[in-house]
Protein backbone atom coordinates (compact mmCIF):
# COMPACT_ATOMS: atom_id res chain seq x y z
CA UNK A 1 0.00 0.00 0.00
CA UNK A 2 1.19 3.18 -0.84
CA UNK A 3 2.91 5.35 2.30
CA UNK A 4 0.27 8.81 1.91
CA UNK A 5 -2.88 5.92 1.51
CA UNK A 6 -6.11 8.36 2.42
CA UNK A 7 -7.82 6.97 5.48
CA UNK A 8 -11.19 7.15 6.27
CA UNK A 9 -12.92 6.89 10.05
CA UNK A 10 -16.33 5.22 10.46
CA UNK A 11 -18.33 5.93 13.74
CA UNK A 12 -22.17 4.25 14.48
CA UNK A 13 -23.44 6.88 16.78
CA UNK A 14 -26.75 5.66 19.06
CA UNK A 15 -27.95 8.28 21.70
CA UNK A 16 -24.19 9.07 22.71
CA UNK A 17 -24.79 13.18 23.03
CA UNK A 18 -22.73 12.82 26.40
CA UNK A 19 -19.64 11.38 24.31
CA UNK A 20 -19.50 13.14 21.17
CA UNK A 21 -17.90 16.27 21.99
CA UNK A 22 -14.62 14.31 23.49
CA UNK A 23 -14.93 11.57 20.65
CA UNK A 24 -15.05 14.47 18.24
CA UNK A 25 -12.07 16.41 19.40
CA UNK A 26 -10.12 13.37 20.34
CA UNK A 27 -10.77 11.37 16.53
CA UNK A 28 -9.85 14.54 14.97
CA UNK A 29 -6.45 15.35 16.59
CA UNK A 30 -5.44 11.53 15.94
CA UNK A 31 -6.20 11.90 12.43
CA UNK A 32 -4.33 14.66 12.03
CA UNK A 33 -1.46 13.22 13.60
CA UNK A 34 -1.45 10.30 10.68
CA UNK A 35 -0.12 12.88 8.05
CA UNK A 36 -2.54 11.83 5.54
CA UNK A 37 -5.78 12.79 4.05
CA UNK A 38 -8.63 11.83 6.13
CA UNK A 39 -12.60 11.78 6.91
CA UNK A 40 -14.55 11.21 9.61
CA UNK A 41 -17.74 9.63 8.54
CA UNK A 42 -20.74 10.08 11.34
CA UNK A 43 -23.37 7.79 11.20
CA UNK A 44 -26.28 8.41 13.48
CA UNK A 45 -28.01 5.55 13.79
CA UNK A 46 -31.94 7.39 14.31
CA UNK A 47 -30.61 8.92 18.13
CA UNK A 48 -33.42 10.57 19.44
CA UNK A 49 -31.20 12.38 21.91
CA UNK A 50 -28.64 15.60 20.72
CA UNK A 51 -27.01 13.60 18.72
CA UNK A 52 -27.55 14.46 15.10
CA UNK A 53 -27.45 17.87 15.67
CA UNK A 54 -24.39 18.08 17.33
CA UNK A 55 -23.23 15.89 14.18
CA UNK A 56 -24.71 18.28 11.51
CA UNK A 57 -22.88 20.98 13.57
CA UNK A 58 -19.52 19.14 13.32
CA UNK A 59 -19.46 18.42 10.07
CA UNK A 60 -20.69 22.30 9.08
CA UNK A 61 -17.71 23.45 11.50
CA UNK A 62 -14.85 21.32 10.19
CA UNK A 63 -16.04 20.59 6.21
CA UNK A 64 -13.87 17.59 4.99
CA UNK A 65 -13.09 16.34 8.44
CA UNK A 66 -16.09 15.39 9.42
CA UNK A 67 -19.14 13.79 7.42
CA UNK A 68 -22.50 13.10 8.85
CA UNK A 69 -24.59 10.37 7.77
CA UNK A 70 -27.74 10.47 9.22
CA UNK A 71 -30.29 7.60 9.06
CA UNK A 72 -33.86 7.77 9.28
CA UNK A 73 -34.13 5.27 12.15
CA UNK A 74 -32.52 2.70 14.34
CA UNK A 75 -31.13 -0.10 12.25
CA UNK A 76 -28.79 -1.20 14.55
CA UNK A 77 -24.51 -0.85 14.69
CA UNK A 78 -23.63 -3.35 12.05
CA UNK A 79 -26.00 -1.42 9.54
CA UNK A 80 -24.68 1.70 10.67
CA UNK A 81 -20.86 0.77 9.91
CA UNK A 82 -22.23 -0.70 6.60
CA UNK A 83 -23.50 2.90 6.13
CA UNK A 84 -20.60 4.51 7.16
CA UNK A 85 -18.69 2.26 4.62
CA UNK A 86 -20.62 2.94 1.22
CA UNK A 87 -19.77 6.85 2.26
CA UNK A 88 -16.28 6.34 2.59
CA UNK A 89 -13.61 7.15 0.07
CA UNK A 90 -10.06 6.26 1.99
CA UNK A 91 -7.80 3.63 1.29
CA UNK A 92 -7.76 2.80 4.70
CA UNK A 93 -11.06 1.99 6.52
CA UNK A 94 -11.04 2.35 10.09
CA UNK A 95 -14.06 1.84 12.61
CA UNK A 96 -14.37 2.28 16.51
CA UNK A 97 -17.39 2.96 18.70
CA UNK A 98 -18.36 6.27 19.71
CA UNK A 99 -18.76 5.52 23.53
CA UNK A 100 -15.00 6.15 23.68
CA UNK A 101 -14.28 2.53 24.97
CA UNK A 102 -12.06 2.43 21.93
CA UNK A 103 -9.86 5.22 22.26
CA UNK A 104 -9.31 7.38 19.01
CA UNK A 105 -5.74 7.68 19.58
CA UNK A 106 -5.12 3.96 18.72
CA UNK A 107 -6.42 5.07 15.10
CA UNK A 108 -2.77 5.81 14.36
CA UNK A 109 -1.70 2.87 14.88
CA UNK A 110 -4.09 0.70 13.22
CA UNK A 111 -3.19 2.59 10.32
CA UNK A 112 0.51 2.35 10.27
CA UNK A 113 -0.33 -1.76 10.73
CA UNK A 114 -2.18 -1.69 7.54
CA UNK A 115 -0.30 0.41 5.34
CA UNK A 116 3.36 -0.57 6.02
CA UNK A 117 2.49 -4.52 5.85
CA UNK A 118 0.04 -3.91 2.82
CA UNK A 119 -3.21 -6.13 4.98
CA UNK A 120 -6.76 -6.65 4.29
CA UNK A 121 -7.45 -6.30 7.97
CA UNK A 122 -5.93 -5.14 11.14
CA UNK A 123 -7.80 -6.23 14.36
CA UNK A 124 -7.66 -4.72 17.41
CA UNK A 125 -7.37 -7.16 20.45
CA UNK A 126 -9.07 -5.09 24.07
CA UNK A 127 -6.55 -5.59 26.57
CA UNK A 128 -7.68 -5.50 29.25
CA UNK A 129 -10.84 -5.54 28.54
CA UNK A 130 -13.30 -3.34 30.45
CA UNK A 131 -16.54 -4.79 30.82
CA UNK A 132 -19.07 -6.47 33.12
CA UNK A 133 -18.36 -9.93 33.33
CA UNK A 134 -22.32 -10.26 31.97
CA UNK A 135 -20.63 -8.39 28.99
CA UNK A 136 -17.53 -11.17 28.47
CA UNK A 137 -19.13 -14.35 28.43
CA UNK A 138 -21.42 -14.04 25.81
CA UNK A 139 -18.27 -12.84 24.19
CA UNK A 140 -16.13 -15.56 25.33
CA UNK A 141 -18.73 -18.05 23.78
CA UNK A 142 -18.91 -16.01 20.21
CA UNK A 143 -14.86 -16.20 20.45
CA UNK A 144 -14.79 -19.78 21.04
CA UNK A 145 -17.39 -20.55 18.65
CA UNK A 146 -16.25 -18.07 15.74
CA UNK A 147 -12.80 -19.36 15.69
CA UNK A 148 -13.75 -22.78 14.91
CA UNK A 149 -16.56 -22.08 12.38
CA UNK A 150 -14.53 -19.91 10.28
CA UNK A 151 -11.15 -21.59 10.73
CA UNK A 152 -9.75 -17.82 11.18
CA UNK A 153 -8.00 -17.74 14.71
CA UNK A 154 -8.86 -13.78 15.71
CA UNK A 155 -9.06 -13.08 19.35
CA UNK A 156 -11.29 -10.87 20.29
CA UNK A 157 -14.30 -10.94 16.95
CA UNK A 158 -16.28 -8.06 19.35
CA UNK A 159 -13.55 -5.39 19.08
CA UNK A 160 -15.03 -3.03 16.45
CA UNK A 161 -11.71 -1.01 16.66
CA UNK A 162 -10.43 -2.31 13.00
CA UNK A 163 -8.80 -1.60 9.90
CA UNK A 164 -9.91 -2.86 6.64
CA UNK A 165 -8.58 -2.09 3.22
CA UNK A 166 -10.83 -0.41 0.60
CA UNK A 167 -10.68 -3.72 -1.45
CA UNK A 168 -12.19 -5.98 1.53
CA UNK A 169 -14.78 -2.92 2.28
CA UNK A 170 -16.09 -2.98 -1.25
CA UNK A 171 -16.67 -6.49 -1.08
CA UNK A 172 -18.64 -6.55 1.81
CA UNK A 173 -20.85 -3.28 0.74
CA UNK A 174 -21.90 -6.34 -2.44
CA UNK A 175 -22.68 -8.40 0.60
CA UNK A 176 -26.82 -7.94 0.53
CA UNK A 177 -28.04 -9.62 3.14
CA UNK A 178 -29.97 -7.70 5.77
CA UNK A 179 -27.75 -9.42 8.94
CA UNK A 180 -24.54 -8.84 9.11
CA UNK A 181 -21.27 -9.25 11.33
CA UNK A 182 -19.25 -7.07 10.09
CA UNK A 183 -15.41 -8.34 11.28
CA UNK A 184 -16.44 -12.16 10.53
CA UNK A 185 -17.45 -10.68 6.79
CA UNK A 186 -14.47 -9.13 6.40
CA UNK A 187 -12.36 -12.02 7.07
CA UNK A 188 -13.78 -13.98 4.99
CA UNK A 189 -12.48 -11.48 1.98
CA UNK A 190 -9.44 -11.14 3.79
CA UNK A 191 -6.22 -12.59 2.87
CA UNK A 192 -3.41 -10.86 5.07
CA UNK A 193 -4.71 -10.20 8.81
CA UNK A 194 -2.84 -8.93 11.89
CA UNK A 195 -4.21 -8.18 15.40
CA UNK A 196 -2.64 -5.61 17.35
CA UNK A 197 -3.58 -4.87 21.30
CA UNK A 198 -5.21 -1.61 21.62
CA UNK A 199 -6.25 -0.33 25.07
CA UNK A 200 -9.96 -1.03 26.33
CA UNK A 201 -11.55 1.90 28.60
CA UNK A 202 -14.73 1.36 30.76
CA UNK A 203 -17.89 3.30 29.71
CA UNK A 204 -17.98 6.35 31.48
CA UNK A 205 -21.19 8.43 29.77
CA UNK A 206 -24.38 6.63 28.92
CA UNK A 207 -25.45 3.37 29.14
CA UNK A 208 -24.19 0.07 26.56
CA UNK A 209 -27.18 0.06 23.76
CA UNK A 210 -27.12 -3.62 23.93
CA UNK A 211 -29.65 -5.39 26.13
CA UNK A 212 -29.29 -9.02 26.44
CA UNK A 213 -31.97 -9.81 23.77
CA UNK A 214 -29.99 -7.44 21.27
CA UNK A 215 -27.22 -9.48 22.01
CA UNK A 216 -28.45 -12.98 21.50
CA UNK A 217 -30.20 -11.50 18.02
CA UNK A 218 -26.39 -10.65 17.10
CA UNK A 219 -25.31 -14.13 18.16
CA UNK A 220 -28.06 -15.40 16.11
CA UNK A 221 -26.46 -13.22 13.09
CA UNK A 222 -23.08 -14.08 13.62
CA UNK A 223 -23.51 -17.98 13.40
CA UNK A 224 -26.58 -17.64 10.78
CA UNK A 225 -24.02 -15.75 8.86
CA UNK A 226 -21.52 -17.93 8.94
CA UNK A 227 -22.54 -21.51 8.48
CA UNK A 228 -25.52 -23.64 7.76
CA UNK A 229 -24.56 -26.39 10.35
CA UNK A 230 -27.16 -25.98 13.12
CA UNK A 231 -29.36 -27.18 10.05
CA UNK A 232 -26.82 -30.16 9.41
CA UNK A 233 -27.29 -31.04 13.16
CA UNK A 234 -30.56 -32.47 12.46
CA UNK A 235 -29.25 -35.08 10.81
CA UNK A 236 -27.05 -36.44 13.02
CA UNK A 237 -29.25 -36.27 16.11
CA UNK A 238 -31.81 -38.02 13.66
CA UNK A 239 -29.36 -40.84 12.74
CA UNK A 240 -28.29 -41.20 16.26
CA UNK A 241 -31.96 -41.19 17.48
CA UNK A 242 -32.49 -43.88 15.06
CA UNK A 243 -29.61 -45.89 15.68
CA UNK A 244 -30.77 -46.15 19.28
CA UNK A 245 -33.67 -47.38 18.05
CA UNK A 246 -32.42 -50.37 15.98
CA UNK A 247 -29.74 -51.06 18.44
CA UNK A 248 -32.72 -50.99 21.29
CA UNK A 249 -35.12 -53.17 18.91
CA UNK A 250 -32.21 -56.04 18.34
CA UNK A 251 -31.51 -55.87 22.28
CA UNK A 252 -35.50 -56.79 22.95
CA UNK A 253 -35.46 -59.57 20.27
CA UNK A 254 -31.78 -61.34 21.73
CA UNK A 255 -33.70 -60.94 25.56
CA UNK A 256 -37.24 -62.65 24.16
CA UNK A 257 -34.99 -65.14 22.88
CA UNK A 258 -33.18 -65.37 26.11
CA UNK A 259 -35.79 -65.16 28.41
CA UNK A 260 -38.72 -66.27 26.89
CA UNK A 261 -42.33 -65.15 26.66
CA UNK A 262 -42.78 -63.59 30.04
CA UNK A 263 -39.81 -60.51 28.56
CA UNK A 264 -40.74 -57.68 26.83
CA UNK A 265 -44.32 -56.39 28.56
CA UNK A 266 -46.32 -57.26 25.93
CA UNK A 267 -44.77 -54.76 23.16
CA UNK A 268 -44.46 -51.71 25.15
CA UNK A 269 -40.60 -52.03 24.46
CA UNK A 270 -41.13 -53.06 21.02
CA UNK A 271 -43.33 -50.32 20.25
CA UNK A 272 -40.90 -47.64 21.92
CA UNK A 273 -37.98 -49.24 19.69
CA UNK A 274 -40.29 -48.52 16.72
CA UNK A 275 -41.06 -45.26 17.74
CA UNK A 276 -37.82 -44.16 17.55
CA UNK A 277 -36.12 -45.54 14.69
CA UNK A 278 -39.62 -43.96 12.61
CA UNK A 279 -38.50 -40.09 14.80
CA UNK A 280 -34.52 -40.51 14.16
CA UNK A 281 -36.04 -41.22 9.96
CA UNK A 282 -37.98 -38.06 10.63
CA UNK A 283 -35.03 -36.42 12.16
CA UNK A 284 -32.71 -37.47 9.19
CA UNK A 285 -35.69 -35.67 7.07
CA UNK A 286 -35.83 -32.44 8.50
CA UNK A 287 -32.29 -32.44 7.68
CA UNK A 288 -31.96 -32.99 4.44
CA UNK A 289 -34.46 -30.75 4.06
CA UNK A 290 -32.05 -27.79 5.75
CA UNK A 291 -29.25 -29.21 3.97
CA UNK A 292 -31.64 -27.37 0.69
CA UNK A 293 -32.88 -24.56 2.70
CA UNK A 294 -28.79 -23.96 3.81
CA UNK A 295 -28.49 -24.03 -0.13
CA UNK A 296 -30.75 -21.55 -1.05
CA UNK A 297 -29.85 -19.27 1.98
CA UNK A 298 -26.71 -18.95 0.32
CA UNK A 299 -27.47 -18.38 -3.24
CA UNK A 300 -30.12 -15.75 -1.63
CA UNK A 301 -27.83 -13.72 0.23
CA UNK A 302 -25.67 -13.13 -3.23
CA UNK A 303 -22.69 -12.45 -2.27
CA UNK A 304 -19.48 -12.24 -3.95
CA UNK A 305 -18.39 -15.49 -5.13
CA UNK A 306 -14.78 -14.27 -5.10
CA UNK A 307 -12.46 -11.27 -5.19
CA UNK A 308 -9.72 -10.64 -7.76
CA UNK A 309 -6.48 -9.34 -6.69
CA UNK A 310 -4.83 -8.11 -9.61
CA UNK A 311 -5.39 -8.44 -13.38
CA UNK A 312 -2.56 -8.24 -15.37
CA UNK A 313 -1.81 -7.67 -19.25
CA UNK A 314 -4.20 -6.16 -21.75
CA UNK A 315 -7.13 -8.18 -23.58
CA UNK A 316 -6.72 -8.13 -27.56
CA UNK A 317 -10.24 -8.79 -28.02
CA UNK A 318 -12.89 -6.48 -28.05
CA UNK A 319 -15.80 -7.10 -25.82
CA UNK A 320 -18.34 -9.89 -26.61
N1 LIG B 1 -24.74 1.66 18.25
C1 LIG B 1 -25.46 1.98 17.10
N2 LIG B 1 -26.72 1.47 16.95
C2 LIG B 1 -27.30 0.64 17.87
C3 LIG B 1 -26.54 0.28 19.01
C4 LIG B 1 -25.28 0.80 19.16
O1 LIG B 1 -24.98 2.70 16.25
O2 LIG B 1 -28.43 0.21 17.67
C5 LIG B 1 -23.39 2.20 18.43
C6 LIG B 1 -23.15 2.93 19.73
O3 LIG B 1 -23.47 4.30 19.64
C7 LIG B 1 -21.67 2.73 19.93
C8 LIG B 1 -21.42 1.37 19.35
O4 LIG B 1 -22.50 1.11 18.46
O5 LIG B 1 -20.91 3.67 19.21
C9 LIG B 1 -21.29 0.27 20.38
O6 LIG B 1 -22.40 0.30 21.25
P1 LIG B 1 -22.26 0.05 22.83
O7 LIG B 1 -21.10 0.80 23.36
O8 LIG B 1 -23.57 0.36 23.45
O9 LIG B 1 -22.00 -1.51 22.87
P2 LIG B 1 -21.08 -2.31 23.90
O10 LIG B 1 -19.83 -1.54 24.13
O11 LIG B 1 -21.90 -2.49 25.11
O12 LIG B 1 -20.82 -3.58 23.16
MG1 LIG C 1 -19.38 0.29 24.28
Amino acid sequence: MKTNATLSVVIPVFNEQENLLELLERSLKACRSVNAPFEIILVDDGSRDRSPEMLRAAADKNPGDFIAVLLNRNYGQHAAVMAGFAHAKGDVIVSLDADLQNPPEEIPNLYRKMVSEDLDVVAGIRVPREDSALRKIPSWCVNRITQKVTGVKMHDYGCMLRAYSARVVQAMLQCTEQSTFIPVLANSFAKHTAEIEVKHAARTRGDSKYSIFKLINLQFDLLTSMTTFPLRLLSYLGAVIAFFGLALGVFILIERLVQGEVWAAQGVFTLFAILFIFIGAQFVGMGLMGEYIGRIYRDVRGRPRYLVHEVKGVSRLAAP
